[in-house]
């Protein structure tokens, strides 16, 4: 097998291997590591048929983390995709209204995030075994609900690693709340921020560029790193259900051998549907990449017109997790939109923090009929999930909701009836009160807990043992602090 090396998209140093790329996290010229080449299948697709998702999480994996030997690979994806998940088929798919949803929220915090987070700690630790890391890794998340539980719950107990997760104390739903706190694994740290999520993230940043600090703590053995989804280990495990998806279908005689399909994935960050993109390169037949926004329509814009401008008013939408301005990983798709043109990169990254404004060359709009863009509003995503339900019975998520109604969107505007996939991206046991609100006005006095018994009444589906008994769970975490006292609590933390 042709060994995968990485890069940064920034500048052509020397290239590293997948363990030092997963551990840096971020490269020092603030680039993002992207593998250099990309590995293609090595037989026709239709012979991956009959493995389960364990297996082809291997095959797939396999050919990214070419350092890794066979068992240890094996060891993280079995530690990852285990009885954490609900179902053994850990992605099911499930066809109603006219699409097949890839439902991505069957493990233990009920959206996708766990798909990656479960596996990166194990990634990591191998990682840091493999380079002969002499340090323990602190992972640090500044999180506005849904990543941070997914880290939490993917790093604790994990040996060797400590996780310190800042959340803002009013600005998370009370199940988000609830399930951070609660929280147990003696290496997990949870602090509520008296502030906005932006506070959080701007105090946690400044923590990873103070270099004084960094040393102090590299003195007393510790290294910090990040889960946030710039690392390649966020990216590369989420490749793999996209393959899952697809051979679903052609095992369930609704595509043809080699018939394309679209993808529709709800994006904010640019990390999932950018997995779908690299699963393209590596030989996945796809017509289309549909991206999904919510009223932070900046990647709409950035699709149909090829200028990326973030100077645009921050709107708060029920798909909260799509509320992004700053879609970071879309630097690694700019990366191979311009034929690897680390320069052209740094020049068009310098402008987006300078003037928060860049546009794309003429040449590299070409590459992005790879996609179509679509966004919707609040009142659109609440009718959608109404629609749905009434429709077939089947509840969705706002996130998924969004994703559904810009796919109706995109077939009114083409015509196009190629089979589609769409990227489930949490349950609506997540999101509570929104999907309850859709469906009817009665539910409005209810308390967030309250309303998933009533949500599965209406589905009769069990509460997912993620939340089932959060209510009842002793609060571990009862600590908070301003978002100038970050540096002091962590000193304090790893002082103990
Ligand atoms: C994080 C998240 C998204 C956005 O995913 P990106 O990889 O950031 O584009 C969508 N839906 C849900 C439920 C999420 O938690």
């Amino acid at each position: 097998m042709e060994k995968c090396f990485y890069k940064s998209t920034r500048s052509k140093k020397a290239k590293i291997n997948a363990s030092e790329a997963i551990i840096k996290g971020l490269a020092d010229d603030g680039g993002l590591y992207v593998p250099m080449e990309f590995p293609v299948l090595d037989r026709p697709i239709e012979k991956l048929m009959n493995m389960n998702y364990k297996e082809l999480a291997f095959y797939i994996m396999k050919m990214y983390l070419t350092d890794f030997e066979e068992d240890e690979l094996n060891e993280c994806i079995d530690k990852a995709y285990d009885e954490k998940f609900d179902t053994p088929l850990i992605a099911p798919v499930v066809e109603k209204v006219g699409a097949n949803f890839l439902e991505l929220y069957h493990g233990p915090t009920l959206a996708f995030k766990d798909m990656a987070l479960s596996i990166l700690p194990h990634l990591l630790k191998t990682a840091s075994r493999k380079i002969g890391l002499d340090k323990e890794i602190v992972i640090l998340t500044a999180t506005s609900g849904d990543t941070g539980k997914a880290a939490l719950e993917g790093f604790a107990n994990v040996e060797g690693i400590k996780i310190i997760v800042f959340f803002p104390e009013d600005g998370v739903s009370e199940i988000q709340k609830r399930q951070m706190i609660t929280q147990e694994g003696s290496n997990t740290f949870v602090i509520g921020i008296k502030g906005n999520f932006d506070d959080a993230q701007t105090g946690v940043k400044k923590i990873f560029g103070d270099t004084e600090f960094n040393y102090e703590i590299n003195q007393r053995g510790y290294i910090f790193s990040s889960a946030n989804s710039i690392n390649v280990g966020r990216l590369i495990p989420q490749i793999v259900y996209y393959f899952y998806a697809y051979l679903n279908l052609l095992k369930e005689g609704k595509i043809q051998k080699n018939e394309k399909i679209n993808i529709v994935v709800p994006t904010g960050n640019f990390g999932n549907i950018l997995a779908a993109y690299y699963g393209k390169k590596m030989g996945l037949p796809v017509n289309k990449l549909i991206c999904a926004s919510n009223e932070n329509n900046v990647l709409y814009d950035f699709i149909n017109t090829g200028v990326y401008d973030r100077k645009r008013e921050f709107k708060k939408t029920i798909s909260p997790s799509m509320d992004i301005l700053v879609s970071s990983n879309l630097e690694r798709f700019l990366y191979e939109l311009s034929g690897q043109d680390e320069e052209l990169i740094k020049d068009m990254m310098k402008k987006l923090s300078e003037d928060g404004r860049y546009e794309i060359t003429d040449k590299m709009k070409k590459g992005l009929s790879d996609f179509y863009g679509g966004y919707t509003n609040d009142a659109k995503t609440y009718e959608t999930i109404k629609e749905v339900y009434e429709d077939s019975g089947y509840l969705i998520d706002p996130h998924t909701a969004v994703a559904y109604a810009v796919y109706k969107k995109y077939k009114e505007d083409t015509g196009d009836n190629t089979k589609t996939v769409i990227a489930s991206t949490a349950s609506p046991f997540k999101f509570t009160r929104s999907v309850m609100k859709a469906i009817s006005d009665d539910f409005g006095s209810m308390g967030d807990f309250e309303l998933v018994k009533e949500i599965s009444k209406l589905t009769e589906l069990e509460v997912p043992k993620g939340i089932k008994d959060l209510c009842k769970k002793d609060i571990l975490h009862k600590k908070t602090c301003e978002s100038n006292e970050i540096k002091s609590v962590i000193s304090e933390i790893l002082c103990e």
